[in-house]
């Protein structure tokens, strides 16, 4: 693989290549794009097979938070970091110190916070040489808990779809399948149970669905079944790839919308399926940007409940999302993709326009600093 070619080809800024031979750190900051603001992103950390894999995961993934932020209107780009190494086996301070000296590095162009395979207290680690990281406890002075967030975007979302779909956004009485009883999934139980929805849960730990189900008055089934039931929701709320070719033709629900990341296992194939099957789907990263909302607030200082007001307007966004889907005739995913590409593209033009101008102040005369 030519690495420039790769680099160049989805349109990244920079990519940082971390070594630290003391500590045995092997990491990649990948920065897509800081247009609308800072790359704000998780540090995976995994056993790649080779650095080729680590460096793609981490192109991939950060252009997916380019456009994660850019529909959520939110004032940050996108990045994304790798740490190559068992999470089970070779994490430790000396590491993470390491790995946050080099975030520092970038003096706030790069963000990080936890993903798969790091935690809040590796993060507390980073914190120790880097004030560029977020998703910490609320104790250290984090935001804590980014899910209820998540939960009443996803919620909101959904009316979205359902309006969609029937002319009303009431979910009362409609059944919703929630794959997942974890975090996301129980707050989203609970405000589909207050608006007298028919929950129907299920997660790879029975007790936790049981859990859920007799909290939220909803009924259990069993995973492998979620895909089959019949509703008129289908909320993935576990791990991603799951709207796949085995999957899709089992679904009975005529909504796709949830908390999961990467729902689709092929962004392009399975979009065109779920389009010709004429299920409505919920772009993903759009509809569950509550999280990257609550971490925004946490950065700017504001407290919880604006990340709360602004993940109501997620019901906004989706629609939005719909009407360039039926307008272009496009599935919705590409609708959401165009939407996030507007955005930093007029920013862009505006940039353009008032760069050098002594007169202008403010955020936009911040970000162009970066
Ligand atoms: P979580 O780990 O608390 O919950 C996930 C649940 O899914 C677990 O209970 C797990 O047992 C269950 N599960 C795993 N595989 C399953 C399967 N095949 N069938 C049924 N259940 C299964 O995680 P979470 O924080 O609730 O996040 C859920 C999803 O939402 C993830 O994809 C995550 O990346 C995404 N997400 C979360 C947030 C957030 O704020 N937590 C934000 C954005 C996106």
């Amino acid at each position: 693989m030519d690495i420039f070619d790769e680099i160049q080809r989805k349109d990244h800024e920079q990519v940082v290549f971390c070594s630290d031979k003391a500590s045995n750190l092997q990491a990649i900051i990948a920065i897509h794009n800081t247009t609308l603001g800072p790359a704000l992103g998780g540090t995976r950390m995994w056993t790649y097979d080779s650095s080729d894999d680590a460096l793609k995961d981490a192109l991939r993934l950060s252009r997916g938070m380019t456009y994660k932020a850019a529909v959520a209107g939110l004032n940050l780009g996108g990045g994304k970091a790798v740490i190559i190494g068992d999470p089970n086996k070779d994490k430790n301070e000396n590491l993470f110190r390491a790995y946050g000296r080099f975030v520092e590095g970038l003096a706030g162009r790069y963000i990080t916070a936890e993903d798969v395979g790091t935690s809040v207290r590796d993060m507390e680690w980073v914190q120790m040489e880097t004030k560029y990281v977020t998703g910490i406890d609320r104790a250290l002075g984090g935001g804590g808990d980014p899910s209820p967030v998540t939960a009443l975007g996803v919620y909101f979302g959904m009316k979205a779809a359902i309006k969609q779909l029937t002319g009303s956004d009431s979910l009362k009485r409609r059944t919703v399948a929630v794959q997942g009883a974890g975090n996301v999934a129980s707050y989203v139980c609970d405000h589909l149970a207050k608006e007298g929805a028919r929950i129907i849960v299920t997660d790879i730990f029975e007790h936790k669905a049981k859990a859920v189900a007799k909290r939220t008055k909803a009924s259990y089934i069993a995973p492998d079944k979620i895909f089959d039931v019949r509703a008129d929701i289908f909320c993935p709320c576990a791990l991603g790839a799951i709207l796949n070719d085995k999957t899709i033709p089992r679904l009975k629900a005529k909504i796709v919308a949830g908390g999961a990341n990467n729902q689709l296992a092929d962004e392009n194939r399975h979009g065109q399926m779920l389009l010709k099957r004429g299920i409505i789907y919920a772009p993903d990263y759009a509809i569950n940007a509550g999280g990257l909302m609550s971490v925004a607030n946490e950065l700017e200082g504001y407290p919880s409940e604006r990340a709360l007001k602004q993940a109501e307007g997620i019901y906004d966004t989706i629609r939005r999302i719909f009407d360039i889907a039926a307008k272009e005739k496009i599935p919705t995913y590409e609708a959401s993709n165009r939407l996030a590409e507007e955005r930093i593209r007029q920013l862009a033009h505006i940039r353009n326009i008032y760069a050098g101008s002594s007169e202008f102040t403010g955020r936009l005369g911040d970000m162009h600093k970066h």
